[in-house]
């Protein structure tokens, strides 16, 4: 028997609990991974707490990612002892997923660890990890390097945005942050942002053109401050937009693509190739500073998730969250 947190619900509403099941409960797939690690994104906030239409059949085990260690495998190419990521493919949506203490999947599904990487370093970068790694080589794709100017990265001291803030500011770029919590503003400055920008002030409507501020951009937020970080880039910039912490809409014009040649490349890590993957990981080794991943990361077990999934919901959390299905 094994613990783990199961969702199910009732009269509409989601109810989250710590349920003891069998190996024979989990879902029939080809590797049983023990779960070392998982972690807690702003998308399990959502299925937690019911807010967001994140799970698509009840009873759910949540937890979008997960590290562990296979213990059985039907496919060749994992091998009992082998150490796994798993972030995507829908896994705590339409999956089982990893804020338990096993965990059923599909092969596809898994990257191997890479040399010089643990579990819990895996966990501490997490989904909102690789999100940010991911943006920053689409800001590369871009051809946005540390002379083109400023990047501004929004929802800073969240998990994609502090990633995003480490990353960059290692690999030599200037650094602005947005973020709407004053208290959070020594934080980033550690983690190497030398510009900070009031999300208000950023929020403030846009005209279609305003002054040119930024050489790139990675968006977590969306909405009216997405919009207004297109009317501010420069001429070429790129913009990696992956969230919408803000919103999911964005009232632009079409003004800075025209005008500005400026592009605005979407961002995704739920279905993201496996070679674009296990590229974004091996990059992640070597971008994202060790001390930077000390000062992110916070730890939680199984029974203190439903309170951090509410935190993260109401925009409380800061850094990453490391998820223990063994404390
Ligand atoms: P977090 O909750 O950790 O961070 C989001 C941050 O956004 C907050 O910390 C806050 O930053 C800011 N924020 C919160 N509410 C608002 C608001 N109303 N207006 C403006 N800013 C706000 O979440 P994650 O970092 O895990 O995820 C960030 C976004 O990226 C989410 O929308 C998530 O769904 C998305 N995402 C997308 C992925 C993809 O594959 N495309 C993968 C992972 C995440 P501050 O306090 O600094 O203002």
């Amino acid at each position: 028997m094994f613990n783990a947190l199961v969702l199910e619900q009732e009269e509409g509403k989601t109810l989250a609990a710590i349920k003891q099941l069998d190996l024979s409960d989990l879902p029939d797939e080809d590797v049983l991974v023990e779960v070392s690690y998982s972690s807690l994104n702003y998308k399990d906030g959502l299925a937690v707490t019911g807010t967001g239409k994140i799970v698509h059949s009840f009873p759910m085990v949540p937890g979008i990612d997960l590290a562990g260690i296979v213990k059985e495998s039907r496919d060749p190419a994992f091998q009992p002892g082998d150490q796994v990521i798993m972030t995507g493919w829908s896994v705590g949506e339409r999956y089982w997923g990893g804020y338990s203490q096993y965990a059923r999947l599909k092969p596809e599904w898994l990257v191997k660890m890479p040399q010089g990487m643990d579990a819990a370093k895996a966990m501490t970068i997490g989904t909102a990890g690789l999100t940010a790694m991911l943006c920053v080589m689409a800001l590369e794709d871009g051809g946005i390097t540390p002379d083109s100017g400023t990047v501004v990265v929004t929802g800073a001291a969240g998990g994609v945005g502090s990633v995003a803030v480490a990353i960059l500011s290692k690999l030599g770029y200037t650094v602005a942050a947005v973020t709407g919590r004053e208290s959070t503003h020594d934080y980033l400055r550690g983690l190497g942002a030398t510009e900070l920008l009031s999300r208000a002030e950023m929020a403030e409507k846009a005209r279609p053109l305003e002054k040119q501020r930024w050489a790139g951009a990675i968006d977590t937020v969306g909405d009216a401050i997405l919009a207004r970080v297109l009317a501010e880039m420069d001429y070429r910039g790129t913009v990696a937009a992956c969230g919408l912490a803000g919103g999911y809409k964005l009232p632009t014009t079409v003004m800075p693509f025209i005008l500005r040649n400026v592009r605005l490349q979407g961002v995704d890590s739920v279905m993201c190739p496996i070679d674009i993957r296990t590229e974004a990981w091996n990059r992640l080794l070597s971008d994202l500073p060790a001390k930077a991943l000390g000062e992110i990361s916070n730890v939680v077990g199984l029974s203190e998730l439903p309170q951090a999934a509410a935190d993260i919901v109401a925009g409380k959390i800061q850094g990453r969250t490391l998820v223990d299905p063994n404390k």
